[in-house]
């Protein structure tokens, strides 16, 4: 198959890349629909995350799934399946906990690689969720984001409780940040500041559900999401870079 390989900052290639096959019976086989360039593989294309010879690229990533392990019993052959980025088993304390992300078993799925025609899939059934149909093309683009960007908004948003009568200030505006926006709005927060200075990404966050756009930086960027028609404080913030994805 072919695949994508990062040898050195700047280097990208695509390459010939061994077929996946089952190696754990909780493994699955998938033929890639749509993968992406997250942020985060941009750190070592630029040379500020160190790399230890060549490695394959991707971990944002939806498919058909071609084969299964024995023992997967929750996805089969010829389903459309949306992956996270990080193979978990979804059945540990952690994972019960909702920290899927920090799995006692959990790979990461940048080491398999999703940027190819084909994906080994670790911990099958606690990775892969399966939409109802396989989508019209159109809705695959926004079915990625659900694989690590929206994911990792939502933890955000989560974890700064936003919810009915808060307001919620969403710091940066890139995919992580927008999806922020709109996991806060989903869950019922009044105001959504969102602190953002590019045009575009202002426009999606508004359309996502912000309430009020802050921006400027620094304490002026602080002092911007404390005033509001209402005059109320912020009761929580979603930093989205925080909890970053991998
Ligand atoms: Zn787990």
């Amino acid at each position: 198959m072919r695949g994508v390989v990062l040898h050195a900052p700047g280097d990208v290639r695509v390459e010939q890349r061994q077929d996946p096959a089952i190696i754990e019976p909780t493994d699955a086989i998938i033929r890639l629909a749509a993968s992406c360039v997250c942020g985060s593989d941009l750190w070592p294309y630029r040379g500020i995350e160190k790399m230890d010879g060549p490695a394959p690229m991707g971990h944002e990533y939806v498919g058909v799934v071609e084969e299964v392990g024995s023992q997967v019993s929750t996805v089969r052959p010829g389903q459309f399946v949306v992956g996270s980025f990080v193979a978990s088993d979804n059945t540990c304390e952690i994972c019960r906990s909702g920290y899927q992300s920090g799995c006692v078993h959990r790979i990461v799925m940048g080491t398999i690689g999703t940027q190819s025609e084909l994906a080994r899939v670790p911990l099958a059934d606690g990775t892969l969720v399966a939409t109802p149909a396989t989508p019209e093309p159109d809705l695959v683009p926004s079915l990625l984001a659900a694989s690590d960007v929206l994911g990792t908004g939502w933890f955000g948003a989560v974890a700064a409780q936003a919810g009915p009568g808060k307001t919620v200030v969403v710091v940066g505006d890139g995919a992580v940040g927008l999806c922020a926006v709109l996991a806060a709005r989903q869950l019922g927060a009044e105001r959504v500041v969102a602190m953002s200075r590019h045009e575009p990404r202002r426009r999606l966050a508004v359309e996502f559900g912000a309430t009020d756009i802050v921006t400027e930086r620094g304490d002026a960027g602080v002092a911007g999401s404390r005033s509001s028609p209402a005059g109320s404080a912020p009761t929580a913030s979603s930093r989205p870079s925080a909890p970053r994805s991998p």
